[in-house]
């Protein structure tokens, strides 16, 4: 029996640091010193945990607690809302982002997805777009989530998936994959093929798209925040997504 030659890979292996290009928007506008206002009480999770927050900036981030608390409910007129299934952890991290953005940098990804599931459930459109942003400029310092993480923020969140399947193709290693569930995988690849079909030579930087397989897609990737961001027509223009 004549053993075949095993397939070589070649001796260079050129992948940019980082491999792809990462675009941000500067869209803050801080919220208005009027919105600190009045206090509201908001009560979370089975355990009936109270937390104060001005409503005014409450209002400002969420449509969800805007209706409840100048609507027509009683909310409206105590000053209280109860919101038994949800997490005191979450809305704690919430209420510090409402206050100081800069949290979201210290936070695990699993606990950013959590957030974003809450963003997405109470329509906090400002703190979607921060998760994004936060998630993408983890990824430009070599530091993206593992695969286990994607995985289950998969799972978690629709909204999120064009970005965890960009975020796969940028940093994720195939042999951590192995248990993705299968339109994860399916995603992963038809972005990779859409990455090589539109590919142009004079439209990709030197050195990127080099290398093979998922590491040449990396090369072609650019991954502007404002791709994935979550917009309403009263939100200030952000990057190029209008
Ligand atoms: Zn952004
Ligand atoms: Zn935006």
């Amino acid at each position: 029996m004549v053993a075949s030659t095993p397939p070589t890979l070649p001796n260079t292996l050129t992948i940019p640091d980082p491999p792809f290009n990462a675009v941000f928007c500067n869209n803050i506008t801080p919220p208005q010193l009027s919105l600190y206002d009045s206090i509201v009480e908001i009560i979370i999770g089975p355990q009936k945990k109270t937390f104060t927050m001005h409503k005014g900036l409450l209002c400002f981030h969420s449509s969800f607690f805007k209706a409840a608390f100048t609507g027509p409910y009683k909310e409206a007129q105590s000053g209280l809302l109860i919101l038994e299934d949800e997490s005191p952890t979450v809305f704690s991290l919430f209420n510090h982002w409402a206050y100081d953005s800069s949290i979201l940098r210290k936070l695990k990804p699993l606990v950013l997805i959590d957030l974003f599931v809450f963003a997405e459930t109470r329509l906090i459109r400002r703190l979607q777009n921060d998760v994004v942003d936060i998630c993408i400029w983890h990824a430009s310092q070599n530091d993206s989530m593992d695969e286990e993480s994607l995985h289950i923020a998969w799972r978690q969140t629709l909204r999120l998936r064009p970005l965890l399947v960009d975020l796969f193709i940028a940093q994720g290693d195939l042999s951590g994959a192995r248990l993705f569930d299968g339109d994860y995988l399916r995603a992963i690849a038809v972005r990779s093929t859409e990455l090589l079909r539109v590919a142009r030579p004079q439209a990709v930087r030197p050195g990127a798209g080099s290398g093979r397989g998922l590491a040449r897609c990396a090369g072609l990737l650019e991954l502007q925040c404002y791709r994935f961001h979550v917009h309403e027509q009263e939100d200030p223009v952000c990057g190029g997504d209008r």
